[in-house]
């Protein structure tokens, strides 16, 4: 604010330049509201006032361990802070209360180990260098002595190290709340074993990221009045389905079935398993390894992890003939078949790996072929068997592969919640959300949506939870907050995810009409939402839709909204496998009710998915929040190297951000309400 004021021939300052996002430089001329500066790599630039900012003059080389150290907050001055401590190796950063982490890209083990933690053990917040145990620390107290739940949000884009931030603090309360030097299966030992499994069945490569959480998730643990933990739950969102069957380049498929393909000699022999290259479902893409990972190494791991867990060795040959068969299902192919519009598989290869995914999952193999190539319509008089034609049966094929991984997933998620158990007498938990930041890609579908949402509704409850906590702070100091105004994104929301009338009931109705294509739904977006600020028809566009986020615009492609809102289990499948001969297999397709025999009864993804938001809401509002935003500083995934312009796009579509950078630009942001959070400790600074 008065940084504007003080910028003067001489002055040191940043201005804004297309490679570097800003630069600094010194003040050659100011013209009114131009100035012109000579800067650092020797260009001469004019520019407006407004988008100069003055630097901060006591800028040490290693940066501040707290942005409201910073004499001058603005976009440059944060930025280049964290770049001077990145530089330095020093990749955790506090703007206030929250922690920024940029990661590193290269193991810093001392940063992590026992001392580390004893060090961070009941120190004040702020003493020591900014950590993720500090913010551990600081719940796990926060919960004991005032016997307040907590939770800690950590977020941030694929890659950023939210899943290793996430682990890091698990880990500290495992050794705070744990019972010392207790042999054996523990309760905080069951807790930190269940992310090596479920990394091994929900991680993947991807572009982004060699180790991409492929699912959201939160983790409730449990204290008892002594601060011990006592029990544990974890709940998952939205594990990437497609996968299964579809890999691009560059990407692999789930990290389980590459550890099977690297099982042991007689494991290999047993599944009828070879190179992954040999398998469909993996050679879509040119990639197999993962630097530095050892894939027999995970799978012994993985296993061993299995074992803390609780799940028996039975359940877990159970889980890997599962993949395995999984594999083999993937190579079935289809050609025509004798009829019209029917199909058989394709060869005896194809014969081969139908029978041995029959064996695995423990079916019979004819049955198997039928349920891919065949639909029984049930008519009022009679069952009518129709052929599918190839294409149809390969669908059919992949169906049934994503159903019986997904329904794997959950079943381990279910495992893990029954072996660690709940405490139900515990008054206090620390919640860890470990969730997808902000999307926005060239093109974006489903997932991203149902993403975006998730980051709506958290950014919504970081606004609310700092707005109650800055108007209380303001009302005891009688301080006139009064000018800010609250910047909400409630008609967002309500666009989403309204009932009805938003747009996840549109699409659930789109889903439920015969006729509906994405077209058709996107009309009555069109139609529905003409008038909302929120929601834009792009103009060369006849199924695209754009929605004004909080962080910016993204255009949606309707095309597969339909399909991917769809969650059902076709009727034969359901008939095959729960029939299967091998009880673990059965158990993970038990009959529901009568009519879930009727085919394809539609359930909605979307709206499962909106409660299960609101119900993580529900206890977010229980507790008290502690944010970690992580930050990718480029998309190499090498060390050392940090890209301001990939940095600065992350910040602006974070919550921590727009706190800092507001109080520059005299409240012009959107996003004022954050600053609020900021104010106060400038309102202290200033006097
Ligand atoms: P996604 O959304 O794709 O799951 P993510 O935010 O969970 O991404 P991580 O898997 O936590 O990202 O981190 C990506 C990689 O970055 C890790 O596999 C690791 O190699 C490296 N990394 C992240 N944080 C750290 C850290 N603190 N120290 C060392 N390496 C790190
Ligand atoms: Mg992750």
């Amino acid at each position: 604010m008065a940084a504007q004021a003080s910028i003067a021939v001489g002055s040191q300052v940043w201005v804004e330049d297309p490679d570097e996002a800003w630069i600094d430089g010194e003040v050659l001329k100011v013209n009114g509201d131009t100035i012109t500066v000579k800067c650092s790599n020797e260009k001469t630039v004019t520019a407006k006032a407004s988008h100069v900012h003055a630097k901060d003059p006591e800028e040490s080389p290693c940066g501040v361990d707290d942005m409201t150290k910073l004499a001058y907050l603005h976009e440059p001055g944060v930025l280049q802070n964290l770049k001077s401590r990145y530089d330095m190796n020093e990749i955790y950063t506090y703007t206030g209360s929250i922690l920024i982490a940029v990661n590193p890209f290269r193991r810093l083990p001392h940063l992590y180990d026992i001392q580390m933690m004893e060090q961070y053990k009941g120190a004040d917040f702020g003493e020591l260098s900014p950590h993720p145990f500090a913010v551990a620390d600081v719940a796990y107290r926060l919960m004991l002595n005032e016997g307040i739940s907590q939770s800690i949000l950590v977020s941030g884009e694929s890659g950023a190290g939210k899943t290793e931030s996430t682990k890091m603090i698990m880990r500290y309360l495992a050794y705070m709340g744990g019972k010392a030097a207790t042999e054996g299966r523990t309760v905080e030992k069951q807790v930190l074993q269940s992310n090596p499994v479920l990394e091994a069945f929900g991680n993947a490569k991807t572009v982004r990221n060699n180790n991409s959480s492929r699912f959201g998730k939160f983790v409730e643990i449990q204290f008892d009045q002594k601060g011990r933990i006592s029990g544990a739950a974890v709940r998952t969102y939205l594990l990437e389905r497609s996968r299964v069957c579809q890999i691009s380049e560059s990407e692999r498929n789930y990290h389980c079935f590459y550890m099977i393909c690297a099982g042991s000699p007689e494991e290999r022999e047993k599944y009828k398993l070879g190179d992954p290259s040999t398998f469909h479902y993996l050679n879509q893409s040119n990639c197999y390894k993962i630097d530095g990972l050892d894939e027999s190494k995970e799978y012994l791991e993985t296993r061993k992890a299995m074992d803390i867990i609780g799940i028996s060795s039975e359940e877990q040959e159970a889980i890997f003939r599962i993949v395995a068969a999984i594999l083999h299902l993937g190579n079935v192919e289809f050609a025509e078949g004798d009829d019209v519009d029917s199909s058989k598989p394709k060869n005896e290869k194809s014969m081969f790996h139908l029978r041995t995914a029959a064996e695995l999952f423990m079916c019979d193999e004819k049955a198997l072929e039928d349920s891919l190539c065949k639909r029984i319509i049930v008519t009022r008089d009679e069952n009518i068997v129709k052929t599918l034609d190839a294409e149809a049966a390969k669908g059919s094929r992949d169906a049934l592969a994503k159903t019986v991984y997904s329904r794997l997933f959950d079943w381990l998620v279910t495992k893990i919640n029954n072996s660690i158990g709940q405490d139900p007498t515990s008054k206090c938990l620390i919640g860890v959300l470990d969730i997808y930041g902000f999307e926005s890609f060239k093109t974006n579908s489903f997932e991203q949506f149902c993403i975006n949402l998730t980051n709506e509704k958290l950014q919504q409850h970081f606004n609310q939870h700092v707005f109650k906590m800055e108007q209380e702070e303001y009302t005891k100091e009688e301080i006139d907050w009064s000018y800010i105004e609250f910047v909400d994104n409630q008609d967002i929301l309500d666009l989403i995810d309204k009932k009805p009338g938003g747009i996840i009931a549109l699409l659930d109705e789109a889903c439920m009409l015969p006729r509906s294509t994405h077209e058709t739904f996107a009309q009555k977006l069109y139609q529905t939402f003409k008038n909302h600020k929120r929601f834009v028809k792009p103009k060369l566009s006849r199924s695209d839709f754009t929605i004004c986020h909080y962080a910016g615009d993204v255009t949606y492609q309707t095309e597969l909204f339909l399909d991917k809102n769809k969650d059902y289990v076709i009727a034969e499948h359901q008939a095959l496998l729960g029939a299967s001969g091998c009880s673990f297999v059965s158990g993970l397709f038990p009959l529901l009710s009568d009519d879930s025999s009727k085919s394809s009864k539609f359930s909605s993804i979307g709206s499962r998915f909106k409660q299960q938001l609101q119900s993580l809401l529900e206890t977010l509002s229980s507790t008290e929040p502690h944010y970690i935003r992580c930050v990718k500083p480029n998309s190499l995934l090498k060390p050392a190297i940090f890209e301001n312009q990939n940095v600065l796009q992350q910040l602006r579509c974070g919550v921590s951000f727009v706190v800092v950078v507001g109080i520059s630009v005299c409240f012009k942001l959107p996003t004022s309400v954050l600053i609020l959070f900021f104010l106060r400790g400038l309102w202290k600074q200033l006097g």
